[in-house]
């Protein structure tokens, strides 16, 4: 059950509800985000709604029979939408196109994405500067220089920033230069984080886990919103299974399934989803129709040279054309919508 408070309720007030919650062998939680004050109670009897409703200093009450509350559609039904200002929205019905490099690797690099994206109507760039990498000899990312580098010519020319940060230390040094935080397949159940991140004002997307169901990367998003940060977007990335043909199994199920069982928008990266290059397309293309509210995937001008994942890195030709089939299956969606 998740009761939502007056934010002028007195403390008061807030005790007599508290009291009433005890009697009812509940428990309420506090949770206050940007938007609002909450009490988010757990308790295992069935409660009638009424026995509450009439206190003051309250100002609806929901019961929500799922185990995660406040991300749950049952109680919030209209879908969150992330303003990441600018004009810039995810979620709100319309289909968002981010991509960029898997590691940012310079100047040169970045100029030439961002002109890239420019021309193809794309206004988020992903790339990671701290990079979660398999072999501690791998690229590691250029870290915070790169990452102001790159949102300075990213402001300079409209551009969002998605990003990927890996702990707690990292937030604060981030914080300006970022719009989106991203929280990584290997850091979905990193709870120190995601508290973390409950404690900040920008949008967090946070990816499935490598193993993860799709109950945890709800209940990873529940860690946020219930740490005060309601600005959450989901990924779904992929998730390692017995296959071998396929660097993951991107579960495109999962789409359907959390957009019935969320409220927060749901998008796919198909990059890290399939991890070849040339089937990136069909799998993007897939997910616009499984109702995905956008998709996140991975280009490089020169995909041989990526410092990182360029074996699932489109060139700039191949995303072109990937962003014009995208809108047009969009469109054919929106179509079948109308029909519906
Ligand atoms: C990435 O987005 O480059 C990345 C490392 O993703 P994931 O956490 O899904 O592996
Ligand atoms: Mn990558």
């Amino acid at each position: 059950m998740i009761i939502q408070l007056d934010p002028a309720i007195s403390e008061e007030a807030k005790a007599k509800i508290t009291d009433t919650l005890g009697q009812l062998k509940f428990k309420g939680t506090e949770v206050k985000t940007q938007i609002g004050d909450y009490l988010v109670c757990i308790g295992k009897t069935n409660i009638d709604i009424r026995q509450l409703g009439f206190l003051p200093g309250i100002i609806d009450i929901h019961k929500v029979s799922d185990d995660y509350k406040l991300v749950s559609r049952k109680w919030k039904v209209n879908s969150t939408k992330i303003d990441l200002g600018d004009g810039v929205v995810i979620g709100d019905g319309s289909f968002s196109i981010m991509a960029g490099p898997c590691s940012i690797e310079g100047e040169e690099n970045v100029r030439a994405t961002i002109k890239h994206l420019k021309e193809n109507g794309v206004n988020i760039m992903r790339g990671g500067v701290f990079k979660p990498r398999s072999s501690p000899y791998s690229f590691r990312g250029m870290g915070i220089d790169g990452l102001k580098m790159w949102y300075n010519i990213a402001r300079e020319e409209g551009i969002k920033i998605v990003t990927e940060v890996m702990q707690v230390s990292q937030i604060e040094e981030m914080y300006p230069y970022v719009d989106v935080f991203q929280v990584g397949a290997r850091n979905t159940q990193n709870f120190n984080l995601l508290d973390e991140l409950g404690k900040v004002d920008k949008a967090v997307m946070i990816k499935r886990g490598i193993s993860g169901t799709i109950e945890e990367l709800l209940y990873s998003a529940e860690y946020v919103f219930s740490g005060g940060n309601e600005k959450l977007i989901l990924c779904e990335r992929g998730i390692r299974t017995y296959e071998k043909a396929s660097r993951n199994t991107l579960d495109l199920n999962a789409v359907p399934i959390l957009k019935d069982k969320t409220h927060l928008p749901v998008v796919v990266d198909p990059s890290h989803g399939i991890g070849i290059r040339d089937y990136v397309d069909s799998m993007s293309l897939a997910a616009v129709m499984a109702g995905a509210d956008g998709v996140i995937f991975e280009i490089h001008p020169l995909p041989e040279k990526a410092a990182s994942d360029g074996q699932q890195t489109l060139d700039f030709q191949q995303s072109a054309a990937l962003i014009r089939k995208m809108k047009k299956t969009y469109a054919l969606r929106e179509e079948f919508e109308m029909v519906v």
